[in-house]
């Protein structure tokens, strides 16, 4: 039993865990750019998401975010169109500025500078799907997409054929595949939960900076901006930052979730989580909030909580 129904894109753990790194601790040059890219092609998967919720495809079937297995490797998809006679596969691309094709070969226009041809990889997903597929004993064809979502995205030189959505022509595009939608089968159902049932939580490739407990710094995040929280009346916290405020029940529902993610193999006790929220005087409040939120084992003297699954797997909405 799952709890995520790819209904709509969720953070990758990869990027969940760098934005919970982020604020507690200094992030190589290189580590940062990993993050600014893993969010940019979030907001992007988000961004398509809301475009396909303000037209009538929002009721057809279709996954997002999966990452599924396939012999000794795995792939990760952005998003799912499920027919009866055929699935789209849509990669999801947040370019941003003028980009230029010469023979296969894709460049930025201010630089020159070569980037890796995005249409390898939608090739690369395609072929491993279409085995998936064949091996689940489904014969239907699939039609591939790159959807190049960001407003300011250009491309020249790009020949007529190629499988891309620009952003000028997503409107037409969404509204010309809603017209030719056929009604829901038994048999899509299918195909979706197996879908669902195959996708891996964990990828074997995620980059992950080496990170330390005792060397993190502790405290409560905002969930506006990467500022940290302090008491400000006796059931509220206040962002230092920003301003915003958040009651202490969620704040430290939060910590304990970002705890658990990166720390999966510690304990979650009262005395561990005081001293990873910090700023939250009593012991007491969090021991009510963890017994309230949690399923405690362990003797009584030593209660440790355990995690529900859920607590591991909400997203985020921003
Ligand atoms: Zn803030």
């Amino acid at each position: 039993m799952t709890t995520n129904r790819h209904d709509k894109p969720t953070k990758s753990r990869e990027l969940q865990i760098f934005q919970y790194l982020h604020p507690r601790m200094k992030l190589a040059t290189e580590e940062k750019q990993h993050l600014d890219y893993l969010y940019k092609g979030y907001l992007g998967e988000l961004e398509f998401y809301n475009r396909l919720q303000q037209t009538e495809l929002k009721n057809h079937l279709i996954l997002y975010d999966l990452l599924l297995p396939s012999n000794h490797t795995e792939f990760q998809i952005d998003s799912l169109l499920i027919w009866q006679t055929r699935i789209f596969l849509f990669e999801v691309k947040n370019f941003e500025g003028e980009f230029y094709l010469e023979q296969d070969n894709w460049y930025v226009a201010l630089t020159g500078k070569e980037i890796k041809n995005p249409l390898l990889q939608l090739r690369r997903s395609e072929f491993l799907l279409r085995q998936l597929l064949q091996k689940w004993g489904h014969d239907i064809p699939i039609e591939p997409y790159i959807i190049f979502i960001h407003p300011e995205f250009t491309l020249y030189q790009a020949p007529q054929n190629l499988p891309i959505i620009l952003p000028t022509q997503l409107n037409r595009f969404l509204k010309k595949l809603h017209a030719s939608t056929p009604v829901i089968t038994r048999k899509q159902k299918r195909v979706v939960d197996q879908f669902i049932v195959h996708h891996k939580e964990q990828s074997a490739y995620e980059q992950l900076p080496q990170y330390e407990y005792d060397k993190l710094k502790k405290g409560i995040i905002c969930p506006s901006c990467t500022g940290f929280l302090k008491p400000f009346t006796y059931k509220k916290m206040i962002c230092e930052t920003c301003g915003r405020q958040e009651n202490i029940e969620s704040s430290v529902m939060r910590s304990v979730k970002e705890f658990a993610l990166l720390f999966p193999h510690r304990k979650i006790t009262t005395s561990r989580i005081h001293e990873w929220c910090e700023t939250i005087y009593s012991k007491k409040t969090i021991q009510k909030i963890l017994a309230t939120h949690l399923t405690p084992a362990g003797e009584k003297r030593y209660t440790f909580y355990l995690p529900k699954k859920e607590i591991i797997t909400i997203n985020n909405p921003d």
